[in-house]
């Protein structure tokens, strides 16, 4: 299990918390576990009051995590990450006076003097990890953090030992894992974390990457760990659109050049594939990080032969990573109970209910999952023929197409909770009368919000759904109404090529003809002409996720999608769609027009259900649908089900 950074380690019971967290992942048979970043000294933090293992005290509350660790059979190192001028705070240091793109605050250059205290913070750290009780410690050496700051020119332009020459610029690291070895003795674990794909302009270069990886191997460290892409890099590395495993490349190619074990990581959340980069030697370990929190029993559903059972990770980012961007705790959008694994206890009822939960979209299935597996009678009604709601339209998305994995694991589940599911059935008050309900879930979702303007009903005009799911009943040019989530997601849709190779598309140079392994980006035709269009006068995409707004941005600018803001919709007809754009009448001559203007409840029954008298809850989108989110609806329906 790879590092993540899950935001407890600052929080008040945050260890208890997070022994809870990582001990659920061992009695998952995580093989071994990797802590999040935690600093050898005070500004090498990520944020001011960041977690750290610095003294004694650190190292009692860590015992905590480690003897929970154990006690469920596991294996843990701790991860030791010095963010350079990656933190986020006014103190950050760093070889050279040189800002980072996406940090505030400008490094202080670090003294020779400073540079060696540095590297006895690291030692002095791993040695109190030791005395906390972990099975070993990893070296974060990449992601663009203080070590892969010394290892380049980008980032190191000293003079002296610590910089210039490649030796020199080596000299940081070597030192650290050393004097490290030397400090913890031979039989305690040291990963290195090992920047193999800088994907940054002045990156390591294929031949440095092997001398590295060859100097750590004599220093002493037991395994080298995949690291990928530096943060600041404009080049997706884990979002959904990363195919597969679409990094083991570089971990295989390095593994002919070192005798130890060698672990590869990056979009890698399933055991098939995990067993089959096994199975063809292309790395000695796998690391997953985020499919941990989609599901603590990953592993132990594989060995058990029950992988239809594992909760998969879709790659959204948007309970861990944007979370934790926003200084939240990290949790899971298809598993809430990620992180709170002392908050969220589903307990068995002894007050049996007969419950009718309406709607099988996201929201209604997890409620009906958790309240079916604590021993009510539950009966799930939807009107479509298949469950899913909205996650049926996400997964037609080039690049969500895992979303399917989230709707087959609902249903497995369903199943095993003995919910009764009723499909192509609409609920009406008639079955509310008819059939005995001591209460009822209302997960009914949304419905598109119908706009009204001149032309809003010619044949031109197509609702999201309809074009997500018959695109071949759109034309060649296109406005989108609407550019949140949705619109951003259509816009995907229409543009896509299938001769868009990852790599290429990105700028991934799998020769490594040059530092950092980046080339230019191949220029592809977009499939159609795109117009993304909002009412608002604000940057378009300012809603999308944190972590991966960027992306989206950049892929429907690479395919010339073009994007106004501050538009004003006039009128629809033969010609096209008619817009005051900067107070100028503009005519888009459009094939179709799709409206992504957001969504209404779907919640009418609320009121025709009162007079049964019984509990009604309304959940989801039904609940409220201007921020119709997968994220809220799959925690309300969880909590409800755990509570009802
Ligand atoms: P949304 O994010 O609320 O965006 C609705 C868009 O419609 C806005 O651009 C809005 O812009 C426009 N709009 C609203 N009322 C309008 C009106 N009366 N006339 C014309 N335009 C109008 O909704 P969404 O795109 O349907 O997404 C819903 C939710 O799905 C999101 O909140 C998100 O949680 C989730 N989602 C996220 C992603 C992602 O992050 N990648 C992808 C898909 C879905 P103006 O008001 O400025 O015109
Ligand atoms: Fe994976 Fe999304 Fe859960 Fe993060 S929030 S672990 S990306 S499914």
């Amino acid at each position: 299990m790879g590092s993540m950074h899950t935001g407890l380690e600052e929080v008040k019971d945050g260890f208890e918390r997070l022994s809870a967290f990582y001990a659920a992942r061992a009695r998952g048979e995580a093989g071994l576990i990797v802590t999040g970043g935690i600093s050898p000294n005070r500004r090498g933090a990520l944020t001011l009051f960041g977690s750290k293992m610095s003294s004694k005290p650190d190292a009692r509350r860590h015992k905590t995590i480690t003897q929970a660790v154990h006690d469920a059979g596991g294996r843990i190192c701790m991860q030791i990450l010095h963010a350079g001028r990656y933190g986020f705070h006014p103190f950050i240091v760093a070889p050279s006076r040189i800002k980072a793109a996406n940090s505030p605050f400008t490094p202080w250059r670090l003294t020779v003097g400073e540079i060696k205290w540095t590297i006895k913070d690291f030692v002095h750290s791993a040695v109190l990890a030791r005395i906390a009780g972990y099975d070993g410690i990893e070296i974060m050496g990449s992601e663009g953090y203080l070590i892969n700051q010394f290892i380049t020119k980008r980032t190191n332009i000293r003079t002296d030992e610590w910089g210039g020459s490649y030796d020199n610029r080596l000299r940081f690291p070597l030192e650290i894992v050393k004097q490290t070895r030397r400090a913890v003795g031979k039989d305690f674990i040291i990963i290195f974390r090992l920047s193999m794909l800088d994907l940054v302009e002045e990156g390591s270069t294929w031949e440095e990457v092997i001398k590295f990886a060859k100097l750590l191997e004599a220093a002493g460290v037991t395994i080298i760990n995949t690291g990928i892409g530096w943060h600041e890099a404009r080049i997706p590395t884990i979002a959904s659109m990363v195919p597969n495993a679409a990094f083991t490349w570089v971990t295989q190619r390095l593994k002919e050049h070192i005798k130890i074990p060698i672990i590869t990581t990056n979009r890698i959340n399933n055991p098939e594939k995990a067993e089959s980069i096994l199975a063809s030697n292309q790395a000695d370990m796998v690391s997953m990080a985020r499919p941990f929190l989609a599901d603590a029993d990953i592993v132990k559903k594989a060995r058990l032969g029950k992988a239809n059972l594992i909760n998969t990770c879709i790659a959204c980012n948007q309970a861990c990573l944007d979370q934790i961007f926003n200084r939240q705790i990290a949790s899971c959008l298809v598993n809430p109970v990620a992180c709170h694994e002392t908050i969220l206890i589903p307990k068995p009822t002894n007050i049996l209910k007969n419950l009718a939960v309406i709607g099988g979209g996201p929201a209604g299935m997890a409620a009906a999952m958790e309240a079916g597996k604590r021993g009510h009678k539950v009966v799930l009604f939807e009107e479509a023929n298949e469950l899913g709601g909205q996650f049926n339209l996400a997964k037609e998305i080039p690049g969500k197409e895992e979303f399917k994995e989230t709707i087959r694991y609902f249903t497995e589940e369903l199943k095993l909770a003995g919910v009764e599911l009723r499909m192509n059935t609409r609920f009406t008050t008639n079955i509310g009368f008819t059939e005995v309900f001591d209460e009822i879930i209302l997960a009914a979702g949304v419905r598109p919000r119908q706009l009204n303007f001149k032309g809003i009903d010619h044949s031109k005009v197509i609702s999201y759904p309809d074009a997500i799911l018959h695109p071949e009943k759109l034309g060649k040019s296109i406005a989108i109404i609407g550019a949140g989530g949705i619109g951003f997601d259509v816009a995907t849709q229409l543009v896509h090529h299938e001769e868009g190779v990852f790599e290429d598309f990105w700028g991934i140079d799998k020769s490594y003809s040059r530092g950092g392994g980046i080339k230019s980006p191949k220029i592809l035709h977009a499939a159609r002409k795109v117009w993304l269009l909002q009412r608002s006068p604000e940057k378009i995409g300012k809603s999308l996720g944190k972590t991966t707004g960027w992306i989206h941005r950049l892929l429907l600018k690479r395919l010339s999608v073009t994007s106004l803001s501050g538009v004003n919709y006039r009128k629809i007809d033969d010609k096209g769609l008619h817009i005051l754009y900067n107070d100028q009448p503009l005519l888009l001559p459009v094939d179709n027009i799709i409206i992504c203007a957001g969504q209404e409840s779907n919640n009418e029954l609320y009121d025709q259900l009162q007079p049964l008298g019984i509990p009604i809850y309304v959940i989801g989108g039904a609940l409220l649908a201007s921020e119709l989110d997968a994220k809220r609806a799959i925690e309300e329906g969880t909590k409800l089900g755990m509570r009802i």
